[in-house]
């Protein structure tokens, strides 16, 4: 029987694994990934918003973050698969038939990329659709591509992929981007990207790879086609709830609903981080609701709670 199991380990999973550490708390964290980090593998640019820590980019940040993981006595099991969680008996199955058993869950399971829906997209996955414009750079240096969406994932992609492609167009719905102003006006002078506002892409197409995308702009009569070679879905996030769905209340877009506490409508089940955080999605917002969360189950525990 643990004090408390965490699932995932991303910035909130950590941030409450080590507090519940240091509040003497018997801690499992349980992370999908055989890494840990989350989305953290996701940032190639600088971190200078979070309080104390600067990095060059997301794994920097890790790497930094996880000296003190390393430093803490709380079990870490990654590359583990779910099998089932019941939320009201706080009892956890895992795919090797495993079963866990605990007073209190924290979910900290995150977001995911949205999917676009539309033909191309998944036909496409390992053939043009970039996963990561750092790590699929030498294989779109030199070609023509396209990012679809308008906000900060979006624009970063453009302007890391605008330094080894010749053409980047970035496709998006709204009159202008989301995208932070920083990267807004990056944007502007970088001269080979072109973005086509109120447009969308009805599909991506092609053989063996990707070839081409079909636009549709607002002000123009017909779609056309443009030849790419590369395409970079960036159009938001979806939060990671599957595993708890129909246990908790969620609101109208699948975020698990939270008190001040970070505890959901069941009791001794609390959510931190993106996934109960539509609003500021953050790594200073997601280490503060791990270490409220710990701290609330401490208390419980201790006969604290006031
Ligand atoms: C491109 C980009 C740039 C960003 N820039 C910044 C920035 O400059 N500053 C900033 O503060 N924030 C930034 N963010 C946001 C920040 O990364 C997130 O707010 C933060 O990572 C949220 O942490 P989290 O732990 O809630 O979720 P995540 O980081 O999403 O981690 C969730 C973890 O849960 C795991 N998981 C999911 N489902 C399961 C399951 N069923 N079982 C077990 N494990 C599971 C996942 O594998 C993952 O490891 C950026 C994000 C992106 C994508």
């Amino acid at each position: 029987m643990h004090d408390v199991i965490i699932i995932g380990a991303g910035p909130a999973g950590l941030s409450a694994g080590l507090w519940c550490d240091e509040l003497g708390l018997d801690t499992l964290v349980l992370e999908h990934d055989e890494q840990v980090g989350g989305q953290l593998h996701s940032i190639h640019g600088p971190i200078g918003n979070y309080p104390g820590l600067t990095a060059n980019n997301g794994k920097e940040f890790l790497e930094k973050f996880a000296e003190r993981v390393h430093d803490s006595d709380f079990d870490l099991w990654t590359g583990v698969e779910i099998e089932s969680v019941d939320l009201k008996a706080k009892k956890i199955v895992l795919r090797s038939g495993e079963q866990l058993q605990t007073i209190s869950i924290i979910v900290a399971t995150g977001v995911r990329r949205r999917q676009l829906g539309i033909p191309g997209e998944t036909e496409f996955a390992g053939r043009g659709i970039i996963e990561s414009p750092t790590r699929d750079r030498g294989k779109f240096a030199g070609y023509d591509v396209c990012v679809i969406g308008g906000g900060d994932a979006a624009a970063e992609n453009a302007l890391l992929l605008a330094e080894v492609c010749p053409t980047v167009t970035v496709v998006h719905r709204s009159k202008s981007l989301r995208a932070r102003r920083e990267f807004a006006e990056r944007l502007k002078t970088e001269h080979s990207v072109t973005v086509f506002p109120e447009s969308v892409v009805n599909r991506i197409m092609g053989n063996d790879e990707v070839e081409a995308v079909e636009i549709r702009r607002k002000d123009a009569l017909k779609p056309f086609q443009m030849a790419v070679r590369g395409v970079a879905i960036r159009i938001g996030v979806e939060p990671n709830t599957e595993i708890i769905q129909g246990q908790v209340d969620m609101d109208e877009l699948g975020y698990v609903v939270v008190t001040s506490q970070q505890e959901t409508s069941v009791a001794n089940v609390f959510a931190i981080g993106d996934v109960s955080n539509p609003l500021a999605p953050t790594i200073s917002a997601a280490s503060g609701s791990g270490a409220t969360a710990a701290k609330v189950i401490a208390a419980r525990l201790q006969g604290r709670e006031r």
